[in-house]
């Protein structure tokens, strides 16, 4: 789902924020990535869903080769990567499905389809009961759930995480996780940012740690326990 080959990455005021990183997550992992901040965690991710590109080496998302990826592509590899960030990111004005509905609206399905996928997906996170609410009106974790479902929206095979759980109590944060753990149980691949170690430990998944820009340690779940 996801070859990093010799990746470097190196923004315009010089910070090189990835050295020479090499990593390959398979379709239907569930990927920890982790590392103390200025790690490389959100650059990492931003390479994948295409918002930032590589200085050097090769990354492949899905079947679209990045570096060879034109324009018009783009919106295509959008669709199959669905992105959830810490700050939940919804419209403020819309309310809890016209946010969902929004993603997919931009596909141009017709609009019975739309109500359709709009009440699986609130089915999906839980929040059937708050469709006509507006985020505002909703907790950190619900507010979450939306973004989740607006990211699962146009069913992408990938689904990339940063920091979701940043702004949650431990115990909201355990349910996102299990949320995120059901979809990827579902077959999504999913690769959550964290620097949450008791997270980590308590739904050990392979991790992967970066420092200061390369990988520390990718480690299977069975060895998460002693490695955070
Ligand atoms: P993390 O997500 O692990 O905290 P980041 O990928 O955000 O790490 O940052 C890695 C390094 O790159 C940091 O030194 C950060 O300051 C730098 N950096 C991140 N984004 C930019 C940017 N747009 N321009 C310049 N430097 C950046
Ligand atoms: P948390 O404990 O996660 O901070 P809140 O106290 O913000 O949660 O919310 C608890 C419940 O009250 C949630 O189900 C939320 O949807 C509901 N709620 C919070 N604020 C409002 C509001 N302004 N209008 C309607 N419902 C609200």
């Amino acid at each position: 789902m996801i070859e990093m080959d010799s990746v470097t990455k190196a923004y315009r005021n010089g910070v090189v924020a990835l050295r020479d990183v090499t990593l390959s997550i398979k379709a239907g992992e569930f990927v920890y990535l982790t590392g103390p901040s200025g790690a490389g965690k959100s650059t990492w991710l931003k390479l994948v869903y295409r918002e930032e590109r590589p200085t050097k080496g090769t990354i492949k998302v899905g079947g679209f080769d990045l570096t060879k990826l034109k324009a018009r592509q783009v919106p295509e590899l959008r669709r199959s990567v669905g992105v959830v960030f810490q700050d939940y990111r919804l419209i403020d004005r819309l309310t809890v499905a016209e946010n969902i509905a929004f993603a997919l609206e931009v596909l141009e399905l017709p609009e019975r389809e739309i109500r359709r996928r709009v009440a699986e997906l609130l089915d999906l996170v839980g929040l059937e009961a708050h469709a006509r609410r507006f985020p505002r009106e909703l907790s950190g974790g619900e507010q979450q759930r939306v973004a989740i479902a607006r990211a699962l929206a146009p069913k992408p095979k990938l689904l990339i995480a940063d920091e979701p759980t940043g702004n949650l109590d431990e115990e909201t944060a355990a349910s996102i996780v299990r949320l995120l753990m059901e979809i990827n149980a579902f077959g999504t691949t999913v690769v959550m940012a964290t620097h949450d170690r008791a997270l980590i430990e308590r739904f050990p998944r392979r991790t992967i740690r970066l420092e200061g820009g390369r990988v520390a340690y990718d480690r299977p779940a069975r060895q998460v326990r002693e490695a955070v």
